[in-house]
């Protein structure tokens, strides 16, 4: 499917205060944005394939610092279109955007996990760094004016030879910006980060600027998609993913990754999406975790995933959700409607 036509929004100018804060903050001149004066047009002009840049950009950062928000605003809310196309890349890849001659590829790296220790959690791990291993950027998401443990060892993992850029996101919570001056300061100790970004991801002239800063590290080389695609990802496997988002998020760290979520049944009537999905767990004792008291959890978890996937579907969605243990598949299991307008 086609994008909505592009208006014809200006290409804001970098914020000179920040940078000028920036400067002050590192004693030199940090990169800056570099404004694409191109206008964008109605229908996007065809790129010579000389002229093309095409590259991997993946997103990491501990849980909550807005990634999935970045995600989907750099993406945009077209990630609602879908190809069928299967997914055969090992990148673990959500998204495209063409924007202008360039092509930007990003991974997401949900599984990032540095609680555990677990053998699941290493081979995990070594998925998501197989993943960064060969991208051309890396968006190393934190939240402004802060950095604990959690965020130190996801930079650890980080290899050395790819350019991080430092995004300090959420922003607009930073109510004095001269405040984050040592902050800054302190983070260019950790590592030679590439840029300095502090923006947020809620802000779309910041997502602007960002993918300016951003272009300037893709590779020049042909797209690898066609630009009107936006995901290779099935609004199946998106709906599965969801689910599994909002699981994890909200059951937290005692249920077992190897819990899985299996899509039942996808039918789609006019505006209407029906989906029925199992989440399938390992032992009778997760079942608890994810049904929660009176089924509470569970109804927040279809709650959740409906509202997020009718947002990015722009359409109704009742999602059905049941909670199977992996070995048994006895009719009693657990079963929550999650119909949700009530
Ligand atoms: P993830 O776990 O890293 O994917 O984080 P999410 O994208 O789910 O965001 C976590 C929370 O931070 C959500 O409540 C977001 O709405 C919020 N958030 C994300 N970006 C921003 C931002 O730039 N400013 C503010 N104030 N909140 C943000
Ligand atoms: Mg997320």
């Amino acid at each position: 499917m086609a994008r909505p036509p592009k208006t014809a929004t200006p290409v804001p100018v970098a914020n000179a205060e920040l940078d000028a804060m920036l400067a002050q903050a590192l004693g030199k001149t940090p990169a800056v944005a570099v404004p694409d004066d191109e206008p964008e047009t109605a229908a996007p002009e065809p790129v010579d394939l000389a002229e093309q840049h095409c590259g991997f950009v993946a997103i990491v950062g501990k849980p909550n610092v807005g990634k999935s928000t970045l995600l989907n605003a750099l993406v945009g809310q077209k990630i609602s279109i879908t190809s069928r196309k299967a997914q055969t890349t090992r990148h673990r890849i959500t998204g495209y955007r063409t924007e202008g001659a360039n092509q930007f590829v990003f991974v997401d790296t949900p599984g990032f996990q540095t609680r555990h220790g677990n053998a699941l959690n290493r081979s995990l791990n070594k998925t998501v760094l197989g993943a960064v291993a060969d991208v051309d950027l890396i968006l190393f998401v934190v939240e402004a004016g802060h950095f604990n443990l959690a965020d130190a060892k996801v930079l650890d993992l980080l290899p050395e030879n790819v350019p991080v850029i430092l995004l300090a996101n959420k922003f607009d919570l930073v109510h004095r910006r001269g405040d984050l001056a040592p902050w800054l300061r302190s983070m260019q100790e950790r590592r030679n980060f590439a840029e300095f970004v502090p923006m947020s991801a809620k802000a779309s002239k910041d997502i602007q600027r960002l993918f300016a800063i951003c272009a300037k590290y893709l590779p020049q080389q042909p797209w690898m998609h066609d630009p009107e695609e936006l995901t290779d990802r099935s609004e199946r496997f998106m709906a599965a993913e969801m689910v599994r988002e909002k699981l994890f998020r909200l059951t937290g760290d005692e249920l077992p990754y190897t819990s899985t979520v299996v899509i039942d049944k996808f039918e789609e009537e006019g505006q209407l999406k029906r989906i029925a999905a199992t989440i399938v767990v390992e032992r009778e004792g997760h079942k608890g975790m994810v049904i929660g008291e009176g089924g509470e959890k569970l109804k927040r978890i279809g709650t959740e995933a409906r509202q997020e996937l009718e947002k990015i579907w722009n359409c109704k969605v009742f999602l059905e959700l049941w909670v199977k243990v992996r070995s048994g598949w006895a009719d009693d299991d657990a079963r929550v409607r999650s119909f949700g307008y009530e």
